[in-house]
């Protein structure tokens, strides 16, 4: 069949494709190359950024572009927070893998719609071999059911949906929540996510329907007290629909003890959930391994590859062991939707999650580990735990630091310093303002990015290594940092 060029506005032929791609990679090269020499961030604030992006309306005509192209790459490369950057610690967010970064390319241009196998037939196949190695990654069963999400968010809201339909009433899809006679309730321990509150509003139990369970000294839930809060709510009428356990909790890095609270959902008939969006990865460390033990006996692990699997933003996953579970809660069989299951193995991934048109997340992730395998996984998120060790150690020797909690790859420290005359509550509070406005100082002098975790009450700086970059030597340089700013705070704060 011959075709006739149309002549639009939005296509580019294949030598501007090349022209413009090449000119693209290029910068993205040097950008790689520039990236430990420069800024983690320019601190600049958002007027100042908005005067950098100017404020012209809406353009009417055309650009070239190339220079679209070049425009964009000057304001991202000299105005952004790069989280690629050795010196980048905060919250948990990694430093992106570039291949993950040209797979995002191939993805967009090649444009499967992983929504329907139809629609994207090599594309369904490779996502739900990525399922079935992230399966196999953390020790769960690669059988189970899964999609790639855009989050953790977003993994452990489709984990909460499917827990409601496998433990709520049978009728509970077609007539809702208002007309079942039930109580439902969920349990999550203290130091969940925000995400759990999100959910119980989003799928109708009301943020009531959340019981938080008090934790132990290192952030863990405790067991006995679940345990003794599920039966009271059972003999009240109520009706426990799941417990949400953590492996790696967001503030300080730690892991329930899954084992247990498995111990207490089988007995009870509960579904058991993990978030394991940060923390889950670490399994594959021998030394870590037992920290997770337990994990295989979830009904569902929301899991992260844009945090420890090292993929750039967005890729989230949710396993769910019966993947029965996951069609009854999202499937539909709308007129307009004809896509025969004639080779009974084909997949629409619409049938499993809350999308109905998907992009292809799962090709970085896919991509990614091949070039890195288990193996390489194993030998980096060791490090990391290593450096943030590391990092903590040379709180713990510092005289003007206190180091607060140290696990998986999270640390939490304190600056205190050697002068302080005040008593217990007055310098408590003293503490938590200079270290808050230290933080503040930190983040905006944008040598290194720290976060921070309020850890027994003392306001603390935070780093989480979830970065291939970073070595022993940007710790020193971090600590450095942080007295030396600390010391000119300080001394600021005691004149006022
Ligand atoms: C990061 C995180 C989330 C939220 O994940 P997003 O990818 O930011 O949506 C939820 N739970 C835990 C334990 C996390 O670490």
């Amino acid at each position: 069949m011959q075709t006739i060029e149309r002549k639009t506005p939005i296509n580019l032929d294949s030598r501007s494709f090349r022209q413009i791609g090449h000119a693209m990679v290029d910068r993205l090269a040097l950008l790689l190359e520039e990236l430990p020499s420069k800024q983690v961030t320019t601190g600049e604030s958002s007027s100042e950024i908005r005067g950098f992006l100017g404020s012209s309306s809406l353009p009417l005509e055309g650009t070239d572009p190339m220079k679209v192209m070049e425009r964009a790459m000057t304001l991202l490369t000299e105005h952004s927070l790069y989280n690629g950057h050795p010196r980048f610690l905060g919250y948990i967010t990694s430093a992106p893998a570039p291949l993950g970064a040209l797979a995002d390319l191939l993805a967009s241009l090649v444009n499967p719609n992983v929504g329907a196998h139809v629609l994207s037939p090599m594309a369904t196949e490779i996502e739900r071999q990525t399922i079935q190695w992230l399966a196999e990654f953390i020790g769960y069963d690669p059988g189970c059911g899964g999609i790639l999400v855009s989050g953790g968010n977003m993994a452990n809201f489709t984990a909460f949906l499917a827990a409601r339909t496998a433990m709520g009433s049978p009728d509970l899809k077609e007539k809702g929540l208002a007309e079942i006679d039930a109580r439902y309730v969920v349990y999550c321990s203290r130091s969940t996510h925000t995400w759990i509150e999100k959910a119980a509003n989003l799928f109708g139990l009301g943020l009531n329907a959340v019981r938080w369970i008090e934790t132990d000294e290192v952030n863990r839930v405790r067991v006995d007290l679940l345990e003794k809060q599920i039966s009271e709510d059972e003999k009240k009428g109520f009706t426990p629909l799941m417990v949400v356990a953590t492996g790696g909790d967001v503030s300080t890095g730690a892991v329930d003890n899954l084992d247990a609270v498995a111990d207490v959902c089988k007995e009870h008939e509960i579904w058991f959930h993990i978030d394991g969006a940060y923390g889950v990865p670490a399994v594959v460390v021998p030394e870590c391994a037992d920290l997770f033990k337990g994990l295989q006996r979830a009904d569902s692990v929301a899991l992260d590859p844009h945090k420890w699997l090292y993929c750039p933003l967005e890729a989230g996953c949710i396993l769910v062991k019966d993947r029965k579970t996951l069609i009854d809660t999202f499937t539909s069989h709308p007129d307009y939707y004809h896509f025969d299951d004639e080779d009974r193995s084909a997949q629409n991934f619409y049938e499993l999650g809350l999308q109905n048109s998907r992009g292809f997340r799962s090709l970085k992730v896919w991509m990614v580990i091949q070039q890195v395998g288990k193996q390489g996984y194993e030998e980096m998120i060791r490090q990391d735990i290593e450096l943030s060790r590391f990092l903590f150690e040379l709180a713990e020797k510092h005289p003007k630091l206190q180091a607060v909690s140290q696990s998986l790859s999270i640390s939490t420290f304190r600056f205190v310093p050697d002068d302080l005359s005040l008593q217990e509550e007055e310098r408590e509070e003293y503490l938590n303002s200079l270290n808050r406005e230290l933080l503040d100082r930190i983040q905006k002098e944008g040598q290194c990015f720290l976060s921070n975790a309020v850890v027994g009450g003392k306001y603390c700086l935070r780093g989480c290594v979830v970065n291939f970059r970073t070595s022993h030597r940007d710790m020193g340089d971090i600590v450095d940092l942080v007295v030396q700013m600390g010391n000119t705070l300080h001394k600021k704060m005691r004149e006022i």
